[in-house]
């Protein structure tokens, strides 16, 4: 595949590590790439970062055609660069694409498109455990009329974001409100897509949650409001009288990498996973039997964020008694060990830049 490269003439300094924080800062160049229906992907090149023009009535401003992934580069104590499962977002940005109507992307251009702007913005990868260089591919609807139909133009882009450990300040287990008003997907809808539609939509439950004090929702099923989803946008799962529970992914909800990559890890360590329907009912029921042992969200960003506390119908229930429980440490330990380089994967699921 035949990529543009123009280096920036003014390359930025990489702030120090313990500044960063997430998706503020952004490396010195970003990927464009350009669909026609006529001719295909096209026109693929790595710019110097910054602003781009956009025609007043592109389909995203007003349609919101436009999916995205997220995954990170990992600096190794080797000091060398590594992604973690890459195709695996490759070919979940396709089906996304595919949800609405976006064009896809040949699997192996896009690995190809991904690991040139990973080399040629290594500076931008830091250092320290639980620092990463964030990846953010993203595909938009862009054609220059209000017509409403399947696009004939869009855009790729990339850009690059480093940022700090989530855990800085230590893993300090959530409080979660279990939301029976705003739902985030419904089956049939895009709630197994990664596209920015459902984050619009899901954005105003999350603020009111706030506001009392939780950090995020405990998403229900947007049919009955009755079986549990997802933690925020992260995937969720339980350990309820010694069976790991996790949502089943039944459309209308994120299949996410850290999820099916704790389920691996979970099944090795030889402990029963089960991908069911969770009413939230036996969930109450477990907590008020004192038979929920571990909750905790997982997603690229946090790799694993343990559930605390939760709150439904204004009762709120403590999980293992606030604090972090064994699973999710031992998840999270082998998982960051694995995308930092400090344990041997033998699920071959780096791939070393
Ligand atoms: C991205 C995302 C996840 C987590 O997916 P990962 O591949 O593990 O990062 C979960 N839920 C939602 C809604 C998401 O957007």
């Amino acid at each position: 595949m035949d990529i543009k490269i123009s280096l920036t003439q003014d390359p930025k300094t990489m702030p120090p590590e313990e500044s960063l924080g997430f998706g503020k800062i952004f490396s010195d160049h970003m990927f464009i790439m350009d669909y026609e229906a006529s001719k295909g992907w096209h026109n693929a090149r790595i710019v110097p970062f910054g602003y781009f023009p956009i025609h007043p009535a592109s389909t995203v401003l007003h349609y919101g055609a436009e999916i995205f992934e997220g995954l990170k580069a990992y600096r190794r104590a080797d000091g060398g660069v590594q992604l973690f499962r890459p195709m695996e977002n490759i070919r979940r940005m396709n089906r996304s694409a595919e949800r609405m109507c976006l064009p896809e992307i040949d699997e192996n251009d896009a690995l190809e498109i991904l690991t040139t702007f990973v080399k040629l913005e290594e500076k931008w990868v830091p250092h320290s455990f639980g620092t990463s260089l964030y990846l953010r591919p993203f595909m938009f609807g862009n054609d220059e009329a209000l017509g409403v139909h399947a696009v004939h133009n869009a855009t790729f882009m990339m850009i690059a974001s480093p940022s700090g450990s989530y855990y800085a300040e230590g893993i300090n287990p959530v409080k979660i409100m279990i939301e029976s008003e705003d739902v985030r997907a419904v089956r049939g809808g895009t709630g197994f897509a990664k596209c920015g539609g459902n984050y619009a939509a899901s954005t105003r439950a999350g603020e009111r949650a706030a506001r009392k004090g939780y950090s995020q929702v405990l998403w229900l099923d947007g049919v009955e409001r009755k079986y549990v989803e997802e933690v925020g946008a992260m995937n969720v799962m339980f350990k309820i009288d010694g069976e790991i529970v996790t949502p089943a992914l039944t459309g209308s909800i994120l299949p996410g990498i850290t999820r099916m990559s704790c389920i691996e890890v979970l099944k090795n360590m030889g402990y029963t996973v089960s991908e069911r329907l969770l009413s939230v009912d036996e969930l109450v029921e477990a907590m008020k039997n004192g038979k929920l042992e571990e909750a905790w969200g997982c997603g690229t960003a946090a790799v694993v964020s343990p559930i605390g506390r939760l709150c439904y119908q204004d009762v709120e229930y403590d999980v293992n008694s606030g604090k972090i429980g064994e699973v999710t440490q031992k998840l999270y330990d082998t998982l960051t060990g694995i995308q930092w380089g400090k344990i041997e994967d033998t699920y071959n699921w780096i791939l070393k830049l």
